[in-house]
């Protein structure tokens, strides 16, 4: 039975650390950011906000993290999430965006994801207070890289162009699994072609947009299914890959169907490359954030 597959022993955390890392969490005790990759227990913290080369860090030097931004209240509920749930969160702090861009500059970070729960109670979905916090952080620090990791805002283009012209450098957003697994997946108001119009729109709503997207594995989804979905990606120009395991957060939550093995992971890698994404992340640990920063610079920058 599905519930009864074996964690594997390559899914085994390491302890994070490195110079890098060190600085990075001493300073961060000093302001008020709640990065995901601390409460979420990411185990990429190591190699992220080391700027790479393994958990002792030995990396390009460019540190990731990821902040979430509009609250810790989603108006969703996918059945691979943890984040707590709700219809009417509460408002978003309009001095959020100034805040956050003044707390990440001064925490030394090179590459900054922001993210978000989904909030459809929002009318633009959060898409101004998202392109708010980009506008405040590349006023105070331009060199930082940004990212932002978005909803699909129900699918309202008008909300996509406002973030994409803000001067955000990569704009992310997930189609989670393969096309027949959405509705298992994915929460109801969520759709494998609504968010391939979102990555499209985002791509030609601001000339040159870097756009990334990521795909879970180990929900039951064929290998077929998985080429037609990076085909589908490529097809509307999306520019980087990740790939990932699922894992179950609680009980409550749909089961591991598999575990795929970091063999197969290093095959959707060559796959990927080949069929031109600029570049994959790909292996059993990987999130959508993994690396980023370093990844980016290594294959981005010219
Ligand atoms: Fe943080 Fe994302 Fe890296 Fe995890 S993968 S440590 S959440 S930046
Ligand atoms: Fe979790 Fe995002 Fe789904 Fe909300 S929309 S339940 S935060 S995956």
């Amino acid at each position: 039975r599905d519930a009864n597959v074996k964690k594997p022993e390559w899914l085994r955390q390491r302890a994070p650390q490195g110079e890098k890392f060190a600085k990075l969490q001493e300073s961060l005790s000093k302001l008020k950011l709640n990065t995901v990759c601390v409460e979420a227990q990411c185990p990429n913290i190591g190699e992220c906000w080391n700027g790479g080369g393994g958990a002792g860090g030995e990396g390009d030097g460019i540190a990731t993290a990821t902040i979430m931004l509009l609250g810790d209240t989603c108006t969703r509920g996918c059945r691979f999430c943890a984040v707590k749930t709700s219809r009417n969160p509460p408002p978003p702090d309009p001095m959020e965006p100034e805040n956050t861009a003044q707390a990440i500059a001064s925490w030394g970070v090179d590459y900054i994801v922001l993210t978000s729960v989904d909030r459809d109670d929002l009318p633009d979905g959060g898409s101004g207070h998202f392109a708010r916090t980009v506008e405040a952080m590349k006023k105070l620090k331009p060199e930082i890289l940004v990212e932002c990791l978005t909803s699909d805002f129900r699918g309202d283009l008008d909300a996509v162009s406002s973030l994409v012209n803000s001067g955000l450098d990569v704009f992310a957003h997930n189609i989670e699994t393969v096309k027949r697994l959405q509705r298992i997946v994915r929460d109801p108001r969520a759709g494998y072609e609504q968010s391939l119009s979102v990555l499209k729109h985002a791509k030609v709503a601001e000339e040159g947009m870097i756009t990334k997207s990521s795909i879970m594995l180990g929900l039951g989804e064929s290998d077929e299914e998985v080429k037609e979905s990076m085909s589908d990606l490529r097809a509307i120009g999306v520019d980087i890959l990740t790939l990932g395991q699922y894992l179950q957060p609680t009980p409550l939550h749909l089961t591991v169907k598999e575990y795929v093995t970091p063999e197969k992971f290093a095959f959707w890698k060559s796959y990927g490359e080949s069929i031109g994404f600029k570049y994959v992340a790909s292996g059993p640990l990987v999130r959508s954030s993994y690396r980023a920063g370093e990844l980016f610079v290594q294959n981005l920058v010219k």
